[in-house]
């Protein structure tokens, strides 16, 4: 049997990119671009979505024409919307729609919703190696990565990380300055999965190398709503299967 491509978006804030040079200079058509292009070049069927378009451009249409939806936020969660976020959090738990969650989408409307927990963390800007180890080399989010991933400068994300305990814990990181991060995690929600996965400050080129694509891709992978999915059967039942006399 041949499996459909998973159908993907790419949903991103999209206002760093327009307002800091910094920022555009690492992702000139936005971090969302950046993403697309390495699954796009994996045969994945991949769209963008952003903030500023009507709905955020997360229809209930276009949520149900996808199989995986990756989020990046950062200094705009606020300003999406509670019944999109619902929407998101819906598609994922009544259908199976997976979710992955990238970097300061942590604190996004939907991660936090299917998390239930408040998803603090320490953080500090200061341009610092990241050591990311593999800690589970026999999950599918660890494929093609070898023992570890070196980043020459991140953001520094720091335990305790407000969350549940992961179902699937795939990779830790250590940082320059002494703290340590589960930085790969996933969870089962329902119907569907959700994959946390840290690295990506804006100001740095995190998005470009070639590992951090390659967990990307894996995790979308892992994600995405399998085909053929069937919705559960519920609640009151008149007619048993067996003669019940
Ligand atoms: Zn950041």
């Amino acid at each position: 049997m041949t499996q459909r491509a998973p159908r993907v978006v790419i949903w991103n804030e999209f206002r760093h990119e327009r307002t800091n040079e910094a920022v555009a200079a690492h992702y000139p058509q936005g971090i969302h671009e950046a993403l697309a292009a390495p699954l796009r070049a994996a045969g994945l069927e991949v769209a963008t979505a952003t903030l500023d378009e009507p709905e955020h451009g997360l229809t209930e249409a276009r949520l149900a024409a996808t199989d995986v939806l990756v989020w990046w936020g950062h200094k705009a969660h606020a300003e999406v919307s509670d019944a999109v976020a619902e929407r998101v959090k819906t598609r994922v738990t009544e259908h199976g729609m997976g979710l992955v969650a990238l970097h300061s989408s942590h604190f996004s409307k939907p991660f936090m919703a299917l998390m239930g927990t408040g998803c603090f963390l320490k953080y500090r800007v200061a341009g610092e190696r990241e050591r990311l180890w593999v800690v589970d080399p026999g999950h599918p989010v660890a494929a093609g990565i070898e023992d570890h991933i070196d980043l020459d400068h991140e953001e520094m994300y720091g335990e305790p990380f407000d969350v549940p305990p992961p179902d699937d814990l795939v990779f830790i990181s250590w940082f320059k300055g002494g703290e340590v991060f589960r930085s790969g995690s996933g969870w089962r929600r329902g119907m569907g999965r959700v994959f946390y996965f840290r690295p990506g400050h804006e100001t740095y080129p995190t998005y470009h190398h070639p590992q951090i694509q390659r967990v990307i891709l894996n995790a979308v992978r892992w994600a995405a709503r399998p085909e053929g999915l069937t919705a559960p059967v519920r609640g009151r039942r008149e007619s048993p299967l067996e003669d019940l006399e």
